[in-house]
């Protein structure tokens, strides 16, 4: 397959907001696609070379890129250098630079030649990416040349999320919807859609039945719902087992013999942010192979005391690691085990997989790696109990997860339930919105030239980011100017495709980043569209500012338009007034 035909199904995506549409557009390109390249196209549409959890980093700056522009194109390099200032942007200066037909540049070539500019360690590396990427550009014709370089910058922004790759992988497969739940639920056990539809696509459609968990390929997280009370939650759940809610780092913990690894919720490999943990899995974990799912938190030595998400998450910072341990001693968590040496444990009910984690664990109190406290009931007392208990301690709440519920990853659902701290009185509970844009803001703040963000949540059925608020408060000076930093990196020149919005902000930026939001409540509003169905108001959040900023949430992690809509009919009921709704989300037109 030319890659011409590659960078022009790319425009089309570009130009195309709904999802229909989208995967539409994908779907035709899927079928003409060689079945051997689908796994690589599909990295591509996320512009990786590979899953999120193995994908190496392409390792080129603009200052390599300007110089293979100059390479390839002939012109001097100041011309290059001032042609890029006017457009703002490489791809489009290496669109309006490239002569090549693109004629014989072949998809596979240039997945294999960035391949090539990745994998260019050591001495002599930023000599052979420029020869590289010289090559590439004077092939190219412009439209190629300007996503070649999107793709190398990590600005490709085609707004496709994997729900609308699983929708085109199936009707490429079926003609349909047919297979997609399946498909989807391969996916959240491998985390890799590049082999999903290699599998699907070159084999036969039970050929995704051969996909298992593997250490070392991190499974999507379950995720929670809410319920406003313990009685609702006994209603709902019948008998569960309680445990703290800890505010941390959800972290999957692989061990394959002496190979441990840890990765986020958005399969980010993080192993290098924790030594500790990684020896500790050593001594305490006793099976050769094992799949963890737990929560790190950082405390005070001194006191005991843990500490909130935002210190946990300065390991982050790539230096300095040694010295955070022994400032800020990190406890793990183990709530779950999904696979231990050959069996896979997911379709397992809870009860069984705990008793095999207490089996395989060995910890004492001082130990950073513990198995969370557990209170198995079904009296609402005793919840209500363990509740009070666990906020008096200082935690976020608890976590209730139905005693004989399977580990559904990449789910959010009644198996488990979160029940924080807030529910009962005004809205302490806390969101993650995602960033779609920002005011340059008046007074004081003008002259950082942002003064708020615009937040969305997400509606995963249509795969939508609606705005649900403006924040301007929570930030300091400095991450004010930071967050700027981030977000002209991102900027979008219109509205990002997959965003619905009647608030027009200065600057429109994609979907990406993600902040934890605390407001005091929810109110009903014609400025926002979360939840604005026809002539009704849509969902607010009134008086909204940052609390941190959750680089380990992707957007898809945001809250959802559905549980901001349950937590203002919580909040409704507590106020003594019952919801105006029937029960379910907003009806749409998919
Ligand atoms: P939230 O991020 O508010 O949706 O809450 C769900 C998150 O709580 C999970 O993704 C975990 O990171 C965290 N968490 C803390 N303690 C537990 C626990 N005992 N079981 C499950 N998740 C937990």
């Amino acid at each position: 397959m030319k890659m011409k035909r590659v960078a022009e199904a790319f425009q089309a995506l570009e130009a195309t907001s709904r999802r229909h549409g989208m995967s539409g557009i994908l779907g035709k390109l899927f079928r003409e696609t060689p079945k051997e390249q689908i796994d690589k196209l599909i990295y591509l549409l996320h512009g990786r070379l590979g899953p999120p959890y193995a994908a190496p980093d392409f390792g080129v700056d603009e200052r390599l890129i300007l110089l293979a522009l100059t390479n390839a194109s002939g012109v001097p390099h100041d011309r290059v250098e001032r042609l890029y200032k006017e457009k703002g942007d490489l791809g489009l200066t290496a669109e309006e630079l490239a002569h090549g037909s693109g004629e014989r540049l072949d998809f596979g070539a240039v997945f294999d030649a960035l391949n090539r500019i990745a994998n260019a360690t050591g001495a002599g590396a930023h000599e052979r990416k420029v020869a590289v990427l010289t090559d590439l550009i004077k092939r190219a014709s412009g439209i190629e040349a300007r996503y070649i370089l999107r793709i190398l910058q990590g600005k490709l922004r085609l707004g496709v999320g994997d729900a609308t790759i699983m929708d085109a992988l199936s009707e490429a497969a079926v003609g349909g919807r047919g297979i997609r739940e399946r498909i989807e639920r391969v996916y959240s056990i491998c985390s890799d859609l590049g082999l999903v539809g290699r599998l699907l696509l070159t084999q036969e459609e039970k050929a995704l039945d051969t996909i298992r968990p593997q250490v070392g390929k991190p499974i999507l997280a379950a995720l929670a719902e809410r319920l406003p009370s313990p009685d609702a939650i006994v209603r709902k759940m019948g008998m569960v087992a309680a445990e703290p809610k800890y505010d941390g780092l959800r972290l999957q913990l692989h061990k394959d013999d002496a190979q441990i690894r840890f990765f986020t919720r958005r399969l980010e490999d993080v192993t290098g942010m924790f030594p500790e943990l990684a020896k500790a899995t050593e001594h305490q974990i006793t099976t050769e192979r094992a799949i963890i799912d737990g929560e790190a938190v950082v405390y005070n030595p001194e006191t005991g005391e843990f500490l909130p998400f935002q210190v946990t998450v300065r390991r982050k910072r790539k230096y300095g690691i040694e010295v955070m341990g022994a400032r800020y001693p990190l406890r793990y968590f183990a709530f779950d085990l999904l696979y231990f040496d050959d069996e896979d444990l997911t379709q397992k009910p809870l009860s069984l997989r705990r008793q095999r984690l207490e089996e395989i664990l060995r910890w004492t109190a001082g130990d950073p790696i513990q198995i969370t406290e557990q209170v198995v009931t079904d009296k609402t007392e005793e919840l209500e109990r363990f509740f009070e208990e666990n906020v008096t301690r200082g935690l976020e709440g608890i976590v209730v997860k139905r005693l004989g519920g399977v580990y559904q990853a990449g789910q959010r659902n009644f198996n488990w339930v979160k029940l924080k701290r807030g529910y009962h009185a005004e809205l302490r509970d806390t969101v993650d919105v995602v960033i779609v844009g920002y005011l340059t803001g008046k007074g004081k703040r003008a002259r950082f030239g942002i003064g708020s963000l615009v937040g969305a949540i997400y509606d995963p059925e249509h795969d939508r980011f609606r705005t649900v608020t403006k924040i301007g408060s929570g930030l300091t000076e400095v991450e004010w100017a930071e967050m700027r930093r981030l977000l002209d990196e991102n900027r979008s020149s219109g509205v990002p495709g997959r965003v619905d919005s009647s608030i027009v902000p200065d600057v429109w930026t994609e979907p990406r980043y993600v902040v934890e939001v605390r407001a005091d409540e929810i109110t009903r509003s014609p400025r926002h569209t979360c939840g604005k169905v026809g002539k009704e108001p849509g969902y607010a959040l009134r008086f909204p500012r940052v609390i941190s900023f959750r680089w380990d949430k992707g957007p898809e992690d945001a809250t959802t338009e559905q549980e901001i809509i349950e937590m203002y009919e919580a909040q409704q009921l507590v106020a003594g007034e019952a919801p105006q709704r029937k029960p379910g989300g907003p009806k749409r037109a998919a």
